[in-house]
């Protein structure tokens, strides 16, 4: 079967981790610590929380930007659920702005309009969550410009866009978000098993991840309450959890980063065969965008089922009995029985569920190798013709 996605292990990969369970760390220690400036430097941001995955820098930096009950969270429907049970989380309530119909990220226009309403109703978000859909980086100039308007918070999900870029600068340095979050889940850019990171310019924010991440414990004494009782004293001021990272998943990012940008490099140059190769086919390609470089982390087409004779079901399960693993990303998140519960109803965002409905992601990793993508086109055409 070829996974739609896979992670890159070298031997080098294997020798840091091995590294690591030779030495006196195995949970967050200085390897942690080098694994955060690494990528913190990389990303050109002054602070960065590593943790258990995205998931967890999405709620720590939710809860550090003080959201609570009474709060509103607006992302995209067009997401993996965690980017809105963050919220959730935090006892916030979520809501969704639709997506653009050339690059399925939130639509500026859409998100203007929805700000101009809830305005009017008293129900403006205390944070707006962007989405870096498959690595295309959203237009964050314009919703940086929404936020000092209308005086929200952003948190960047860029849990896709490792090693992307915006107007020249990589995703992550925080130009126009309050915090960015990257994951390193193994299909993702780049791999720590299971991590995640919480990237900011602001210290005070970043304290406050660093806090949340190990149970709210403190034990710097300009912290604490009255006088340590000794040097075995530590307070816990905040209610916290265990989101820490290991120093062996840290060890494996640290030397994963040092490949980052050849497998963007290597995903764009795959991108770029299929848009190719499927040139000719009833599908469009993902549109990407000349003002910024995306990671490439999915590949999805949109099928123009009109011309074909099947149904996205009929080409997902052929494609399959061929040993191509092709996926969907994503179901609208409001379509989940959970948010369904919660009041969502079908129709909300038409953009994201156009999408849904015509959308398949192909194989895409670094160690796709040509011959493979070539099998993987062929079997389209086939399917598609058939
Ligand atoms: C993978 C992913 C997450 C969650 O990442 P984990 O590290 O698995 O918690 C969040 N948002 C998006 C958009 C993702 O793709």
């Amino acid at each position: 079967m070829i996974p739609y996605g896979r992670q890159e292990i070298t031997q080098s990969d294997i020798d840091a981790v091995v590294a690591v369970l030779k030495s006196d760390f195995l949970t967050q220690g200085p390897a942690v610590t080098h694994f955060e400036d690494t990528v913190a430097k990389y990303a050109g941001a002054s602070h960065a929380c590593a943790v258990s995955s995205a998931t967890a820098a999405l709620h720590i930096a939710c809860l550090a930007l003080g959201v609570g009950p009474g709060d509103m969270v607006w992302t995209s429907p067009l997401t993996f659920v965690a980017s809105a049970n963050c919220a959730l989380y935090c006892g916030a309530e979520v809501d969704f702005v639709d997506v653009s119909p050339s690059s399925f990220n939130m639509d500026v226009s859409a998100l203007a309009e929805k700000l101009k309403s809830a305005a009017i109703l008293g129900r403006l978000p205390k944070v707006v969550i962007p989405v870096h859909l498959s690595g295309r980086p959203c237009e964050m100039a314009e919703i940086h410009a929404l936020s000092l308007e209308y005086g929200f918070h952003i948190i960047e999900d860029a849990s896709h866009a490792v090693g992307a870029r915006y107007l020249g600068k990589p995703v992550g340095n925080c130009a126009y978000s309050d915090v960015c979050v990257f994951s390193f889940h193994p299909v993702k850019i780049i791999t720590t098993g299971e991590g995640g990171m919480a990237l900011t310019n602001q210290p005070v924010l970043a304290r406050r991840m660093e806090l949340l991440r190990s149970h709210g414990i403190t034990r710097d004494p300009q912290e604490m309450e009255g006088e340590p009782h000794g040097t075995w004293y530590y307070q816990q001021i905040a209610l916290g959890f265990n989101y820490r990272m290991t120093d062996i998943q840290a060890a494996l990012g640290t030397s994963q980063m040092t490949r980052v940008d050849n497998f963007v490099d290597r995903r764009n140059e795959l991108a770029r065969r299929y848009d190719a190769l499927l040139s000719n086919l009833p599908l469009t390609g993902p549109v990407e965008c000349s003002s910024s470089l995306s990671s490439r982390h999915l590949y999805v087409i949109q099928l123009h089922l009109e011309k074909i004779q099947k149904s996205q079901r009929q080409i997902f399960e052929a494609l399959r009995a061929q040993d191509i693993a092709v996926n969907l990303h994503y179901i609208p998140v409001y379509w989940h029985p959970y948010y369904e519960q919660l009041g969502f109803k079908k129709g909300m965002c038409p953009q994201a569920e156009a999408y849904y409905a015509r959308a398949v992601s192909l194989p895409l990793y670094p160690g796709l190798s040509d011959a493979q993508q070539d099998y993987i086109a062929e079997a389209l055409e086939k399917v598609l013709h058939a």
